[in-house]
């Protein structure tokens, strides 16, 4: 599975645009403004495969990219952004609840993005439950690893890994989209995750 040969194909307003046609999906998830678009830039290694935002929270659609013609990378859009409009809240709730209620079955992997510098907020816990109420596996990808000193990173991920309530059988990998952290274990584990 080559995440260099990554193409956009098609982005989803409404659940009519969803896609499924057998393949496996990998999830990725993440409030606004997390890096989530850096960090599928990263893993594709590209500069601007998903939009690295100037204007967060105003694209809700849900954007697939077919990977090496043998999975999808399923961009979800960004949640918590505080200053969108009601009405675009509603739009994302709406278009979330039925993504996860319809294709909670063809989702194969999970990717949770979490600030590594930060408590996970409510909006990560109910993606979090989403993701669990649909028993995929999920992966959780603590983000900007770099923004922190060494001695910082242990009790990072301890209070992320309490804060969701994760076990030892759940992944979490600190990861920085800047630098190029955890890339290859996350990659590993799509593929492995893609094998089945
Ligand atoms: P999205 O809204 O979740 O798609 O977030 P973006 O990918 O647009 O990133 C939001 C901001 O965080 C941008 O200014 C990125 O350059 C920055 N960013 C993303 N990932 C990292 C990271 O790993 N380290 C650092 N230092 N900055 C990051």
């Amino acid at each position: 599975l080559n995440f260099n040969k990554a193409e956009f194909v098609r982005s989803a307003g409404e659940p009519k645009d969803f896609l499924r046609d057998g393949l496996p999906q990998f999830a990725f998830a993440g409030r606004s403004n997390v890096g989530k678009s850096s960090v599928i830039n990263r893993l594709v290694g590209r500069k601007n495969l998903a939009y690295v935002g100037a204007s967060p929270g105003k694209t809700t659609h849900i954007n697939y990219f077919l990977i090496d013609q043998k999975a999808y990378l399923v961009d979800l859009p960004g949640y918590g952004y505080a200053k969108v409009s009601r009405s675009e809240k509603e739009r994302w709730a709406r278009l979330m609840e039925t993504y996860f209620q319809r294709e909670a079955d063809a989702i194969t992997t999970g990717v949770l993005i979490v600030d590594i510098r930060h408590k996970p907020t409510a909006n990560d816990l109910v993606m979090h439950d989403w993701f669990r109420q649909t028993g995929c596996p999920e992966i959780v990808v603590a983000n900007k690893l770099d923004k922190l000193k060494k001695s910082q990173v242990e009790p990072a991920l301890e209070l992320i890994q309490e804060t969701l309530e994760l076990t030892e059988r759940d992944i979490l990998i600190p990861f920085s989209a800047e630098k190029g952290s955890g890339k290859d274990e996350l990659l590993r584990l799509l593929v492995d995750a893609c094998r089945g």
